[in-house]
């Protein structure tokens, strides 16, 4: 937003975020906490018995630079289906008492786009904790985003809306610039914000306030006297600190330390497990981390974008991919080379010294024949060598071009480097 408007205001964003935890089953029975199943195939009178209790415990925390107000355990409720009976509503239970975390933060945010980076971010966290499959579409996690605006330098914060019923993070992002550019407007237009839920319609692209009979926040929250109060013991909080996986921030500090990686490519391959797992069985199988970082970043990741898969489904394993970053390390295949021995490996299941050696892909070293080609390079450019001699530098990498040319990829380009220096005199 770049208007003069836009510049007066300072938006505000505070997420509440829904996590569902991926038990087996659900929090307070033996009903399956699974997604998918039959309507109502899951329940029990356990989990269908009760109205909202709010579980348990509170804590701060801040996941930089956000602070998180609180997370506390809750029970899911029921899921009203809307296209499953012509004019109808539907009501599956077999969400309700799947145990849930609410994640609170404060009102920290400032930007549609910072709070799409901390959704990102906190995604990743619950995903290295292996809590949660996180998946919007499946709603095991849902965002609803409250946005206000004010004067930009004032302290007090203005009315806020809540948005609802984001199903995907570029969602979320939307829908908040568009409150606030609705908040924006209606003040510039001297009229009030109004405290107000809006349901985010993806399809249309605006927010659109709730009935106001769905929108009622009796929800009637009471103790519940079968819960008794929980302590959780110093000491079990520290064992379960200890027994914490690394997480996104420490992994990246620990493949610049310990790999010797640049930032940039710690912050690359840590972007999900999967990714920093392989490039970890890489760097280690091959003992290059730097060789490894840059296929996987490179052309491991450009393989798989071009395709839309998943790391998962790169079909070479860590073992094959180290076998060819070998190669090139020895010198035996050049790295245009290996681009093709990559491309093939690909498609099959060969080891890449088998792709080498059944193609005559191995680097020539012998001096007398990279001597020939370098030979006919320069009959053919009798200029463009003429210019190298004066020190036109840029026609060096010209002319070794043509020589790989010649030899189909296979000169060692040091070797042909050589060569042409020496021809130069
Ligand atoms: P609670 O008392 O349950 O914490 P609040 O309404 O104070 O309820 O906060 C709920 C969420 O709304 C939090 O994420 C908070 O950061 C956010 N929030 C509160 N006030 C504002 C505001 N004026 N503008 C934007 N977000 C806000």
């Amino acid at each position: 937003m770049t208007t003069p408007a836009a510049r007066r205001w300072e938006p505000v964003i505070g997420l509440e975020i829904h996590v569902q935890l991926r038990t087996r089953t659900k929090l307070f029975c033996r009903d399956i906490a699974e997604f998918g199943a039959e309507p109502n195939t899951h329940v029990c009178p356990v989990c269908l018995g009760l109205p909202g209790a709010l579980d348990a415990a509170a804590a701060d925390g801040v996941l930089q630079p956000v602070r998180i107000r609180r997370i506390h355990l809750e029970e899911d409720a029921g899921k009203s289906i809307h296209d499953r009976f012509a004019g109808r509503t539907a009501v599956d239970l077999n969400r309700a008492g799947v145990p849930l975390i609410e994640i609170v933060t404060d009102p920290d945010l400032r930007s549609p786009a910072h709070a799409r980076d901390f959704l990102g971010r906190l995604k990743l966290t619950l995903q290295y904790l292996d809590v949660s499959d996180c998946d919007m579409e499946k709603g095991s996690l849902r965002v609803d985003a409250n946005v206000s605006v004010r004067p930009a330098g004032v302290a007090r914060l203005g009315t806020k809306t809540e948005i609802k019923n984001m199903n995907s993070f570029a969602n979320v992002e939307q829908a908040i610039t568009f409150e606030i550019d609705r908040q924006i407007r209606q003040l510039e237009s001297g009229q009030d914000v109004v405290h107000e839920t809006l349901l985010w319609d993806a399809g249309r692209g605006e927010a659109r306030p709730m009935r106001s009979k769905e929108e009622s926040h009796d929800y009637r929250y009471f103790p519940e006297p079968d819960l008794p109060p929980l302590v959780v013991s110093a000491e079990r909080i520290e064992r379960v600190r200890a027994g914490l996986p690394e997480l996104p921030a420490e992994r990246a500090r620990r493949f610049c330390e310990a790999w010797g990686l640049p930032e940039y490519d710690a912050g690359v391959l840590t972007a999900s497990i999967e990714l920093a797992d392989y490039f970890e069985a890489v760097a280690q199988a091959s003992a290059d981390a730097k060789a490894a970082s840059n296929w996987v970043m490179t052309d491991v990741l450009g393989w798989l974008n071009q395709r839309s898969l998943e790391v998962r489904d790169f079909p070479v394993d860590a073992g094959r991919l180290a076998g060819l970053i070998g190669l090139v390390g020895s010198g035996e295949i050049s790295s245009s080379i290996a681009r093709r021995v990559f491309a093939r490996m690909t498609e099959g299941p060969e080891q890449a010294a088998a792709i080498v050696e059944a193609e005559g892909w191995t680097q020539i070293r012998d001096d007398a024949q990279i001597a020939a080609w370098v030979d006919e390079v320069f009959a053919a450019h009798p200029d463009e060598v003429a210019r190298l001699r004066d020190g036109e530098e840029k026609l060096l990498p010209f002319l070794m071009g043509q020589v790989m040319k010649r030899s189909r990829g296979k000169a060692d380009p040091r070797l042909a480097t050589e060569v042409i220096r020496e021809r130069l005199g």
